[in-house]
């Protein structure tokens, strides 16, 4: 028995008008041409709650850059689907928040790129991005919404952890999201460029937990440590094709935002097919769902079923075999490989970002 996800992403473009050097999608990005339309999103929106979602991520790319956002966002609503919008924010005005809010909107997950506007609009390629996520965080709160900021840590902006805490609460967030890059998509190609120091993780692991201990309920902090530098792995979201699922802007349904770069993977499209028969049945959903497919040391290891063997992703990009351990974990006959890899990269000189485009 497959049991139903909890969770979809849709990412319902890849448009977006910053570069990240960070961003998880693809290095080949879906052209606008391509995207699926008002009415195919509302019937695989339909389809999800159909199945059991009942969270809707409206991600990209920047969402924003969708005029059928709020028809999206309403739907959602209808449904009866929690909706999160994960945004930059440089698409938004006051005027859409307030729409978005009325169209029942949930919750904002807000990006930022570090504390400060220079950093911070250096990092995203994109001049001005930093004054307009403060005026939309203020807007977000103003129009009664939960508001999330994200930060990704990287070695260019670690340094800033500090200060992006006091940022987090002077704008009103709820909650920060912590995370440190995770090495897919565009982030991958800019591996060098972004590696912290195992130090430099440690310092940002206990930076965290004093802010925890000091703020309590005014500021709930989530860290996501850097798999480079980690002993086990984490269970890829949450398990491949046990959790959510992913839409990609053509329609492309994918067990994990990363798993195009897995060869060989027949990616059924929601435009011909209806959510439910994908999930069950899709060989991308099926190659790696429960163990059957592990080798050793996964195959005989106690943790298999909760950790899934971790990213496959991630063991292609490393090992070359979508079927390894993740190397993340200590147990891997890769991990020393890969904790050599940060290391070096970390000690290397800084290099220049290659800014995620279309
Ligand atoms: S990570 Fe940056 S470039 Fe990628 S979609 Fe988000 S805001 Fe845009
Ligand atoms: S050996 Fe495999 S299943 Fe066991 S913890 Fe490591 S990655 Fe997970």
């Amino acid at each position: 028995m497959i049991p139903a996800p909890i969770g979809l992403l849709a990412e319902l473009t890849h448009r977006c008008p910053l570069g990240c050097p960070y961003c998880s999608n693809p290095l080949r990005l879906d052209r606008r041409s391509d995207e699926l339309d008002t009415e195919t999103w509302t019937r695989v929106l339909t389809e999800a709650s159909e199945l059991g979602v009942r969270q809707v991520h409206l991600s990209g790319g920047e969402p924003a850059a969708r005029r059928d956002l709020e028809r999206i966002v309403e739907c959602c609503a209808t449904l009866g689907l929690y909706s999160n919008l994960i945004t930059s924010g440089v698409l938004l005005d006051r005027r859409r928040v307030m729409w978005l809010a009325e169209a029942g909107l949930d919750h904002v997950q807000l990006s930022i790129q570090a504390d400060d506007a220079a950093r911070a609009d250096a990092i995203a390629g994109y001049g001005g991005g930093h004054a307009r996520k403060l005026t939309i965080a203020a807007a977000v709160v103003a129009a009664d919404l939960p508001l999330t900021l994200n930060l990704v840590l990287h070695r260019r902006n670690i340094d800033c952890l500090p200060a992006a805490i006091e940022l987090a609460l002077s704008l009103g967030a709820g909650r920060l999201e912590v995370a440190h890059a995770q090495y897919h998509g565009w982030a991958l190609a800019n591996r060098r460029a972004l590696m912290p120091s195992r130090t430099q993780v440690a310092e940002s692991a206990a930076i965290v937990k004093a802010a925890r201990g000091r703020l309590g309920a005014r500021l709930a902090i989530d860290f996501v440590p850097p798999d480079y530098y980690a002993t086990w792995p984490k269970p890829c979201m949450g398990g491949w094709g046990r959790r959510s699922i992913n839409v990609t802007p053509s329609g492309k349904a994918l067990p994990c935002h990363a798993a195009e770069s897995i060869p060989g993977l027949a990616f059924w499209n929601v435009r011909e097919r209806g959510l439910a028969d994908i999930w069950r049945n899709s060989p991308a959903f099926r190659a790696f769902r429960g163990t059957a497919w592990m080798q050793a040391p996964c195959a005989g290891c106690d943790r298999r079923a909760a950790c899934g063997g971790g990213c496959r992703c991630q063991a292609l990009a490393i090992t070359g075999d979508a079927t390894a351990a993740d190397p993340a974990c200590h147990l891997s006959p890769s991990h020393g490989e890969m904790l050599a890899m940060a290391e070096a990269e970390s000690a290397a000189e800084e290099s220049a970002f290659r800014h995620r485009r279309m």
